[in-house]
């Protein structure tokens, strides 16, 4: 995945009154039948009207967050830490589907 690719899928925008917010995916238990799905906001809120590429480039940058992202040791892709096993190689890598029913 592109590194806009894997924001798309591992981070979403809070519109609320106050401003736009970055957030992160937080998956609980990702092996488990039923993965938990939790998102923590990331950096500074963004302006209510902030432009569409000023919410992308938040995106990216909530990507560079050690906090929420990992960088996979065989693809180097990012995914939230809790993707990533124990050796350092990600779910995909190790032949696992992990694919969470977001309410978002
Ligand atoms: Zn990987």
């Amino acid at each position: 995945m592109t590194e806009a690719e894997i924001a798309q899928q591992y981070t979403r925008v809070l519109k609320t009154r106050l401003g736009q917010w970055v957030q992160a995916m937080v998956v609980k238990e990702p092996q488990s039948e039923s993965p938990q799905i939790i998102w923590k906001g990331v950096g500074r809120m963004l302006p209510v009207r902030a432009l569409p590429e000023n919410v992308e480039t938040a995106r990216l940058t909530a990507l560079r967050d050690r906090r929420f992202f990992r960088n996979c040791v065989r693809c180097a892709e990012l995914r939230p830490p809790s993707l990533i096993l124990s050796e350092g190689i990600c779910l995909e890598c190790k032949g696992i589907l992990f694919r969470p029913a977001v309410a978002a």
